[in-house]
């Protein structure tokens, strides 16, 4: 079992960047309106994730930490709303780290903690906690000291973390985040609402206060499939493509697909060596995209590709037209 663990972390667990993009998500699906990132040492001595989310009571503690066990499946395994689904992340962790869960639901009056050092769990232990659940995940790799060597260095890792937090953080303005090392806060974004201006603020706080300006608002829907969000101006325009943000109904992805129709729908008026900042939201019945082609979930596979593709070349398109630019 630990090994089964060990070969599907080497799949899911890449980097502890990846760690915290499991963790954060799931604090996400448990509702959280707060998530605190703290890391030591890039994420390989330490990270800990808190949320004040439904939180896991004590007899259920055991199960989140088993494999395929998944709190969010529902009956059909395309519909996916929630941001995990696999039941794959807490055990896969566990396996190459010394995982430590605390967490406390609004109907208990305890919290309760569980433990797995390199796959090994312990017996269930009374916590003290408020309502809400904290994962810890100290020494990351211990276990697959191969793993450790393909690490980039503390910066690096430090960086992709913040990283991803605001990749995630983009899709979720109500929520507030903060990422945190042994002696700094690195990243602050307060809680905002789910308005299109709340939107705005949260996509102005990741991306810089220049963006909203630069920018003309998106939002086309074609045969169902709503394309929503922000995209830059040609003279606001970046040499890598790096500040292009893509949700599907949102969980962030990174889609050769979306990329490509949005160096297409500005194929006219930028040149090829430069790209648009773009943040981009499609929503669509779940049923009508797979986002479980890979593990890591970064990829996704859309039943209709040319209608996505249309939809985001034509309505930027669109959308510059209008603007006179
Ligand atoms: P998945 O997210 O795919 O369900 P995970 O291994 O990431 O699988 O988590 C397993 C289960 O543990 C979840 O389905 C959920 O019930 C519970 N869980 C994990 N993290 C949290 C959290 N921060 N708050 C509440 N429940 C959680
Ligand atoms: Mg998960």
């Amino acid at each position: 079992e630990t090994m089964i663990n060990q070969i599907a972390a080497g799949e899911v667990i890449e980097r502890p960047a990846s760690v915290v993009k499991e963790l954060v998500e799931n604090a996400l699906d448990a509702g959280a309106s707060r998530v605190e990132v703290v890391t030591a040492g890039g994420g390989l001595n330490l990270i800990r994730v808190g949320d004040d989310g439904s939180g896991i009571s004590e007899s259920e503690l055991e199960l989140a930490v088993s494999r395929h066990c998944t709190s969010k499946l529902s009956t059909d395994i395309h519909d996916i709303r929630s941001l995990g689904f696999r039941g794959e992340a807490l055990p896969s962790i566990g396996s190459v780290s010394r995982l430590t869960i605390r967490s406390r639901t609004a109907a208990s009056d305890a919290a309760a903690e569980i433990g797995i050092e390199g796959g090994d769990v312990s017996t269930v232990r009374p916590a003290a906690a408020n309502k809400g659940t904290s994962v810890e995940v100290r020494d990351l790799f211990f276990a697959t000291p191969a793993r450790l060597k393909f690490m980039k260095g503390e910066r690096a890792e430090t960086t992709a973390i913040s990283d991803i937090v605001k990749r995630i953080a983009i899709a979720f303005p109500a929520v507030r985040f903060t990422v945190s090392g042994p002696d700094r806060t690195t990243l602050e974004l307060p809680a905002g609402d789910d308005s299109p201006d709340g939107q705005l603020t949260r996509i102005a706080q990741v991306m810089g206060g220049e963006f909203p300006e630069n920018s003309i608002a998106i939002d086309a829907i074609r045969e169902g499939v709503r394309l929503s969000g922000h995209v830059s101006i040609p003279s606001y325009s970046r040499a890598n493509a790096l500040q292009q943000y893509a949700y599907v109904n949102g969980r962030p992805v990174r889609d050769k697909l979306i990329a490509s129709a949005i160096r297409g729908a500005y194929a006219d008026v930028l040149p090829r060596d430069r790209n648009a900042v773009t943040v981009l939201f499609l929503t669509l019945d779940p049923a009508t995209v797979d986002v479980n082609v890979h593990p890591a979930k970064a990829d996704v596979r859309f039943r209709d590709p040319g209608l996505v593709r249309g939809l985001i070349v034509g309505s930027i398109r669109q959308a510059l037209a209008d603007a006179g630019v």
